[in-house]
């Protein structure tokens, strides 16, 4: 599994269509302060599904979307595609590439795609879990982060754990059945009440 590109379109600073291209090895993005180095580590993680506008640097989701410049206007939409080549069928899919894109309108709206299918945010978490990558991965090690984990609480540190372990998405499927279950729970409650 690797990265192999993302394109960026009205996302933060890139108010026109970007496209980056990974080749296998390292990569360095260099510039000076201030020139959109992090935005494209926030525009990896958000299209990877996440949901902290906070840890995107922006005080709501909105924010990422391109807000013009004294020479430019501020953009509708913000759009950011991730590539990665899934030959060794890393991620639980069957295709060898797999493209996930994801948009964010002024209104709020979201829409999300893999390999230009529409689906559910849902179905992007579960894409990336247990493989590092996505909302809860570690694969994304920020300024101030490492501090953030050794000094982190127990439970916070145990789901670096399980993501490593590959046991994320058996806990997450435990919770979502106990919820299902609490809900019939409930439901029977009311039945007999009635
Ligand atoms: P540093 O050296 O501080 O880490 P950097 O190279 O990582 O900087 P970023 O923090 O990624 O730079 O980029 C910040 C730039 O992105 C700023 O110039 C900021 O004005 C611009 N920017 C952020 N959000 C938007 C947005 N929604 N619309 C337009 N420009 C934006």
């Amino acid at each position: 599994l690797y990265l192999k590109g993302i394109e960026l379109l009205g996302f933060k600073s890139f108010a026109d269509k970007t496209r980056l291209t990974f080749e296998p090895g390292v990569t360095s993005v260099v510039g000076p302060n201030g020139s959109g180095k992090s935005n494209i580590s926030d525009a990896i993680r958000w299209v990877m599904g996440e949901m902290s506008a906070k840890s995107l640097r922006g005080a709501n989701m909105q924010d990422v979307i391109f807000a013009g410049t004294q020479a430019r206007k501020p953009l509708g939409f913000a759009q950011v595609s991730l590539t990665l080549d899934n030959s060794d069928h890393a991620l639980d899919i069957e295709y060898g590439e797999v493209t996930v894109t994801r948009r964010v309108y002024r209104s709020g709206e979201s829409e999300y795609y893999i390999n230009g299918a529409s689906c559910r945010l849902k179905d992007i978490h579960e894409l990336f879990m247990d493989t590092g990558l996505g909302r809860d991965g570690y694969s994304i090690i920020g300024q101030g982060k490492v501090n953030e984990i050794i000094s982190g609480k127990a439970d916070e540190r145990r789901g670096i754990f399980d993501e490593a372990a590959g046991i994320s998405k058996y806990r997450h499927r435990k919770e979502e059945a106990e919820r299902k279950l609490l809900h019939t729970e409930e439901n029977l409650v009311r039945v007999g009440d009635i």
